[in-house]
């Protein structure tokens, strides 16, 4: 099987509401990159790229740009399965990771495909479904806690909560949504790098006082010291998401030893970075979830089969924010029951994707 052809097709979806995170986060669109590999065995790989430029610097059109001009030639005529060797040529050009990251998941997606298993099977077959958490933006406490008690009604189990910017009504929020949930409910936060470590150190004593799970990045990212501090004077462990973009990142977070639980997002490393990074976490005893890009259902489903293949993926993934999507571009919407995503049992990643709505989001 060869590659003939790579497609990038800009598209925008509205959200129901607009997304906040940070000290500067903030969307209120999936302006994101549909991408399909074509192959001369007729089947058609399917991937979704997502700029963040806050986080990694790329845009929709500066996707487009390296898909278009850089990746799609250096791929062409090249056999989907070697994905290796496609990265060997990917790492030719500096960062992009989104952009890489969608090609790699298109490509295992049209082998997938071609062999007729789901990818789940495919990647490591340890289930065909996975538990998700419902993420909690920064609002005012009665909003946030109106909302968990909504999701919790609707089977979720696990929710992160947005915090960093006012340490003391953080501690509120996890305090009223502990009293409001109950003890059964797994609650983690997300500082997204906010908190000075002094901030950290004090205010997450006070949150694993209410039960707090774990905390993602208190600190900055570049922070070494600083994070093996913090890990050192809380009892829960700190999740790595900014701190771990790539395998290298992880290899020294793993040495340092700040790091209890790795976030993996599949639209950053595709399958072939994030197979490297799940094998070197379990091997270090470090267990992992899915994280979001605020994906729409195709992100979802190609993050949800890596995560439901892998053993090591065993806390509740974040990959419920298509919920939160006025539309999408699938024909048949993804299956959300009880807290748990249940995988199409189709080739590939299952994605069936819908000509008209192609039509009506795309921006080209
Ligand atoms: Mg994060």
């Amino acid at each position: 099987m060869k590659i003939t052809r790579v497609e990038a097709i800009p598209f925008k979806i509205p959200y129901k509401t607009p997304l906040k995170w940070g000290l500067t986060g903030y969307l209120e669109a999936a302006d994101h990159v549909l991408v399909r590999v074509h192959t001369d065995a007729g089947v058609v790989g399917v991937a979704e790229a997502t700029p963040r430029p806050t986080i990694y610097g790329e845009s929709q059109v500066s996707i487009l740009h390296a898909i278009r001009e850089w990746f799609a030639p250096m791929i062409i005529g090249m056999d989907p399965g070697h994905t290796e060797k496609v990265w060997t040529k990917f790492e030719s050009i500096h960062w992009n990771p989104t952009a890489k990251g969608a090609i790699d998941l298109a490509l295992y997606d049209a082998v997938a495909r071609a062999r007729g298993v789901p990818l789940w099977e495919m990647l490591g077959g340890n289930a065909d479904r996975l538990p998700v958490s419902w993420m909690l933006g920064m609002r005012s406490i009665p909003e946030m806690v109106q909302e968990a008690v909504e999701m919790r009604g609707r089977g979720f189990r696990a929710f992160k909560v947005k915090v960093g910017i006012d340490p003391e009504k953080d501690v509120q929020v996890i305090q009223a949504l502990r009293e409001n949930l109950g003890a059964e409910v797994l609650l983690y936060a997300d500082a997204n790098m906010a908190y000075s470590v002094s901030t950290a150190v004090r205010t997450l004593r006070r949150m694993e006082g209410l039960g707090l799970a774990f905390v993602e990045e208190p600190v900055p990212a570049w922070d070494q010291k600083g994070r093996l501090k913090v890990a050192k004077a809380i009892s829960i462990p700190i999740m790595g998401d900014e701190s771990v973009f790539t395998p290298h990142d992880v290899a020294r977070e793993i040495e340092l030893g700040a790091i209890g639980i790795i976030s993996i997002k599949t639209p950053r490393t595709g399958y072939t970075l994030s197979l490297k990074i799940v094998n070197m976490a379990e091997t270090a005893g470090i267990p992992c979830l899915m994280g979001t890009q605020a994906e729409t259902g195709v992100g979802t489903l190609a993050s949800a089969h890596f995560g439901a293949a892998r053993r090591n993926v065993s806390y509740p993934s974040e990959i419920s924010f298509f919920l939160s999507l006025k539309d999408d571009l699938l024909a048949e919407p993804i299956a959300l029951e009880e807290g748990f995503i249940k995988l199409p049992n189709r080739p590939g990643n299952g994605a069936i994707l819908d000509d008209e709505k192609i039509r009506k989001y795309r921006m080209d």
